[in-house]
């Protein structure tokens, strides 16, 4: 593809000579013949490169090249300026304002032809290092998903659901605002492998976790915290609502039939509740300490329950093993 230079230059005469030229070294070329048809056909016709003159009548080459670097759209584009003024002071203001070179009239073809391929070039390294960085922050993006996310249900894993738990457990005292956290552990999961199949078990763990997406709100955090096992954190959401939402998500799962190639699964869950009152001035690590407490109460009240964090439950001996 030619690469296509904007001309503007208020001289019909070396217009036509310079453009003349350009076109012999195989440029495209637009002329422009004041500073504001330039302005508006550099915006228009994304040239690759600009040359343009000082002295024009109307806007001059100082105020259009100053325009130019401050648009977004044509900012990027090198600017080559062109004047009969060849003197020190002249080349100083051009650069100052942001042209990217200077080519004193009359010009030397080969000095033009030598001066804009430096400009292309350098324009086309700094697209390309744009490309890059583009792709690099592709990846960066990559890297951090897979960071806080579990490969299996795309749910958040333990590590982004602590950074989550951190934020909204000092949030909501600040507030004083309720949040709820729910553990969830799928019973006899084991079973489940054995009977069909450890990839059984991985689709039964995915059908389990868009369960919980659908049944969730956009503020609730699910996160898949290894195995079998699942933390929900629901902010502004006081325990009494919270066990309501337990008790629609294990109904929902015990009614869901997975099915896996020819297979039809059931699967049950058993989920703890505890929650920000139960605490009392307690640390964020004892409000899923405390869930976990009441999930094991709803294991060893015979599974596919919910069970709600009481005080008794801290000094229960079946919590000490
Ligand atoms: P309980 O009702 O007491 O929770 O019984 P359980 O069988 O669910 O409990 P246990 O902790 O003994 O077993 C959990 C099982 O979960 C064992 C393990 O093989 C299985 N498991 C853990 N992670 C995965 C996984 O990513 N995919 C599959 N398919 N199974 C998994
Ligand atoms: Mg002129
Ligand atoms: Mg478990
Ligand atoms: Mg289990």
């Amino acid at each position: 593809m030619k690469a296509k230079i904007l001309m503007i230059e208020d001289s019909p005469t070396q217009a036509d000579k310079a453009s003349g030229l350009l076109r012999d070294l195989g440029y495209e070329v637009v002329w422009a013949e004041t500073g504001e048809l330039g302005l508006k056909l550099a915006k228009e016709s994304n040239p690759d490169l600009i040359l343009l003159d000082v002295v024009m009548p109307g806007m001059d080459g100082y105020t259009v090249c100053r325009w130019l670097k401050l648009n977004q759209a044509t900012k990027n584009i090198p600017i080559i300026m062109l004047t009969v003024k060849g003197e020190v002071e002249n080349r100083v203001t051009g650069l100052e304002i942001g042209a990217d070179d200077y080519l004193p009239k009359p010009f030397n073809p080969r000095e033009l032809e030598a001066r804009i391929f430096a400009a292309l070039r350098t324009k086309a390294e700094q697209v390309e290092l744009g490309e890059q960085n583009r792709e690099l922050q592709e990846l960066l993006h990559k890297v951090e998903f897979m960071a806080i996310t579990d490969p299996l249900t795309g749910l958040y894993n333990k590590r982004r659901f602590y950074d989550v738990l951190k934020k909204e457990f000092l949030s909501s005292k600040r507030y004083n605002h309720s949040l709820s956290c729910l553990i969830l552990d799928l019973d006899h999961f084991k079973e489940i492998n054995d009977k069909y199949g450890h990839l059984a078990g991985d689709a039964t763990l995915k059908e389990v976790g868009s369960i919980l997406a659908k049944a969730l709100r956009e503020v609730d955090t699910i996160s898949r915290f290894g195995g079998e096992e699942f933390v929900v954190l629901l902010p502004f959401t006081p325990k009494k609502d919270a066990t309501l939402v337990a008790e629609r998500i294990r109904k929902s799962i015990s009614e869901t039939n997975v099915k896996y190639e020819k297979q039809e699964i059931k699967v049950t869950t058993s989920i703890g509740v505890a929650s920000i009152e139960d605490i009392q001035g307690g640390e964020m690590d004892a409000l899923i300490q405390y869930a976990d407490d009441a999930l094991y109460q709803a294991k060893h009240n015979g599974r596919n329950r919910v069970e709600v964090f009481n005080l008794g439950m801290i000094d229960s001996p079946e919590n000490n093993d």
